[in-house]
């Protein structure tokens, strides 16, 4: 299980950006809210998504590229 973080505000886009632990944009960890623990970065989103519904979310592109979208 990897925790799972994501940005306490929007980037540019709009867009909360969802990163792993270890990721080297997570250095200052009072801009991020944890999400839990998940197997892959697929759930951490599934999960973000259903909390936060009316807010989108996509993979950080360095650390869960496998959920990037935008
Ligand atoms: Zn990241």
């Amino acid at each position: 299980m990897i925790p799972y973080y994501c940005g306490v505000k929007a980037n540019q886009k709009g867009i909360f950006k969802v990163h792993a632990e270890g990721c080297s944009y997570l250095q200052t960890k009072e801009k991020y809210i944890f999400l839990g623990q998940f197997n892959d970065c697929h759930q951490a989103l599934k999960s973000a998504k259903l909390k936060h519904p009316y807010r989108m979310f996509d993979g950080c592109r360095h650390c869960a590229p496998d959920c990037q979208e935008w």
